[in-house]
């Protein structure tokens, strides 16, 4: 209670200088922290200032996305959890251009295929609203799906797997990736992941709080990330599982406006950098709200994860991390592209070469636009 108090009253700032110019990353000389929250649900009421249907305080999106540019996020995947809010998290990504969205059905919300009366018109509608937004370049994966056995009190264990063994449809049908949900079905979930893994490219299992033998059961699918949020950092038992994954697999993620990290948390003593907070009642737009997670905080995870292996060099690993999920969500992006020349165009590091990055572009992202800015290394963007 104390030390919660107390580190609500800390504003860390430290680390703000050594934020992203608009230069950096893509150059690889003196490159900032930048992140991608491949897990926020933002179309939550939360975000509308509304808690259990109570008005708390007025709609705050724009400064919650505000304070996750301002540290160093992105880009940020809005989850879609059934075919209502899939439409609403690509309606919010249509606002802004580092916004992303899933389109797909929670384990616990597939009753909703039944409910509708018609299943195969709900496929039907949840596929024409993947090809819509992935031909837009918002929608990045076919989610959140999966198997939550800890809540079958919501839909029954039959009914998950078998809406969700037929999201691998939609993934076959769009070419997107999975966004997974996995809790206390390891060995269920891996048999319908094994019997459809040749139809689906890549995937996450976000917010994993498994054990290392779940651990293992996921990883042992080449194509398959492990999401880490607060939830999965929450006892020293979670910490140690974080140790077994490759961070070749790592992706980060604050399941926003929940499984933020708590003070009685075992990860809580390796965060660093904290924002004001103040309860929803007495909210302000400079402050976080008290026990509502939001995108920015996926530093804290990243901090956490850090600090849990050991790793000194921020850079690095916060590059890392960013690069696993470009390669599952972002496969045609200039990121994605430009690591790779990178890797075979080091003898230019130093930028300057605008012949060869033209070229560059040509061959592998003709389709994309590139925008050069004004510094004096070469600065790529993909405008949609
Ligand atoms: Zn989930």
């Amino acid at each position: 209670m104390s030390d919660d108090s107390k580190k609500d009253k800390i504003v860390q700032t430290t680390h703000r200088h050594t934020l992203r110019s608009s230069c950096d990353g893509i150059s690889g000389v003196m490159p900032g922290l930048r992140f991608i929250d491949i897990a926020a649900n933002l179309t939550d009421g939360m975000f509308r200032g509304l808690y259990h249907g109570k008005q708390q305080h007025p709609a705050d999106i724009s400064t919650v996305l505000k304070r996750a540019w301002d540290a160093g996020v992105e880009r940020i995947i809005v989850t879609g959890g059934s075919l209502h809010e899939s439409r609403e998290a690509l309606t919010l990504a249509d606002t802004d251009g580092r916004l992303y969205c899933t389109v797909g059905v929670h384990p616990t919300r597939c009753l909703e295929w039944e409910d509708s009366g018609d299943p195969e018109k709900h496929y039907q509608e949840l596929l024409a609203l993947a090809k819509e937004g992935a031909a837009k370049g918002k929608v990045v994966a076919v989610g959140e799906c999966g198997l939550d056995y800890d809540r079958l009190q919501f839909c029954p264990a039959e009914i998950q797997k078998r809406y969700f063994e037929k999201q691998f449809d939609l993934a076959e049908a769009t070419g997107l990736p999975m966004f997974l949900h996995m809790r206390a079905a390891a060995e269920d979930f891996k048999t319908i992941v094994e019997r459809n893994k040749n139809r689906f490219r890549a995937g996450c299992v976000h917010s994993f709080t498994g054990t290392n033998e779940d651990l293992q059961k996921m990883v042992a699918f080449p194509n398959l990330y492990i999401g880490i949020n607060g939830c999965s950092l929450k006892t020293s038992e979670n910490l140690e599982v974080l140790k077994n994954i490759p961070p070749g697999r790592i992706m980060i993620e604050t399941d926003a406006p929940y499984c933020g990290i708590k003070p009685t948390h075992a990860s809580s003593k390796h965060i660093q950098t904290t924002w004001p907070s103040k309860k929803k009642e007495k909210w302000d737009e400079n402050s976080v709200v008290k026990d509502r997670n939001e995108p920015c905080q996926v530093r804290q995870v990243f901090e956490v994860i850090a600090a849990v292996l050991g790793e000194k060099d921020y850079a690095n690993l916060s590059r890392n991390f960013y690069e696993n999920t470009c390669k599952v969500f972002f496969p045609h992006d200039i990121d994605t592209l430009a690591n790779t020349w990178k890797g075979s165009w080091k003898a230019n590091k130093e930028g300057g070469d605008l012949f060869h990055m033209l070229q560059f572009h040509e061959l592998h992202a003709p389709s994309a636009i590139l925008r050069l800015q004004p510094c004096h290394r070469y600065h790529w963007d993909l405008q949609r």
